[in-house]
């Protein structure tokens, strides 16, 4: 079997004004098993985010190959990398990234795609009540507390059934009570299957990762 996430040798370089290159990324190289729940760490602008976003394909590499599920995807188009991203991958922002003045239901459905439009408001109302939103499905996201806002992420993260989940700093913005009960769900969905990427700094959740990789100045700490 190959890896779920296998990165080669991946640079990213910026472009901070003419002549002003900052190369965020050094030669990255990073082979993620299937199921696995990985804890990216680092200093802040050591290139979490970068990572998390190439991963994603929300932003390409300047040089380098990144393979998902042993697929070349370093040079899709941004039309395949948004059906790629619906189809495999889930994320979950610090700042929930919800849509306001919509309800958690509505979050939730938002991203499904048309094809399968016909079950996903049951569908949603499922995985909202997995997340312990069972009785706020119709509220307003606006007047839920951080934590349930970020269960309402997570439940939309998860509606195209996705192989990766992908949170950077997922609980950043939550009281550490809080912030843990969002890792427990998400280590419940890390062992239903799903891979589980999180960039974090808080040192329970990284004794729980399974595996611990250290970022440092764009490169990956030995
Ligand atoms: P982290 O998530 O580890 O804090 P980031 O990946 O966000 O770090 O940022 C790494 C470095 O890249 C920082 O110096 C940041 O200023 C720079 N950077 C991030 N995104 C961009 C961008 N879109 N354009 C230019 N520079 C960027
Ligand atoms: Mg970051």
């Amino acid at each position: 079997m190959y890896p779920i996430i296998e990165l080669k040798n991946i640079t990213k370089v910026y472009n901070h004004g003419k002549r002003n290159e900052l190369t965020v990324l050094k030669k990255i190289d990073l082979k993620i098993e299937r199921g696995e729940f990985l804890a990216l760490v680092g200093p802040s602008g050591s290139g979490k985010s970068t990572l998390m976003n190439i991963i994603g394909l929300l932003d390409r590499p300047t040089q380098g190959r990144y393979l998902l599920n042993g697929r070349e995807v370093t040079g899709v188009n941004s039309i395949e990398a948004a059906r790629i991203r619906r189809e495999e991958i889930g994320f979950v922002f610090q700042n929930f990234n919800l849509l306001a003045r919509f309800s958690a239901l509505h979050n939730v459905i938002l991203p499904t795609t048309y094809s399968r439009v016909l079950g996903a408001r049951t569908t949603a109302g499922n995985l909202l009540a997995s997340v312990g939103l069972k009785e706020r499905l119709e509220t307003n996201v606006d007047n839920l507390s951080g934590g349930e806002k970020q269960r309402v992420a997570i439940a939309r993260a998860l509606i195209n059934n996705p192989n990766v989940i992908l949170a950077d700093e997922p609980t950043g913005n939550l009281d550490s009570k809080t912030g843990h009960g969002i890792i427990d769900l998400l280590e419940k969905f890390n062992k239903a299957g799903v891979t589980v990427i999180i960039v974090t700094h808080d040192k329970e959740i990284v004794s729980r990762a399974r595996r611990v990789v250290r970022i440092k100045d764009g490169a990956i700490a030995k």
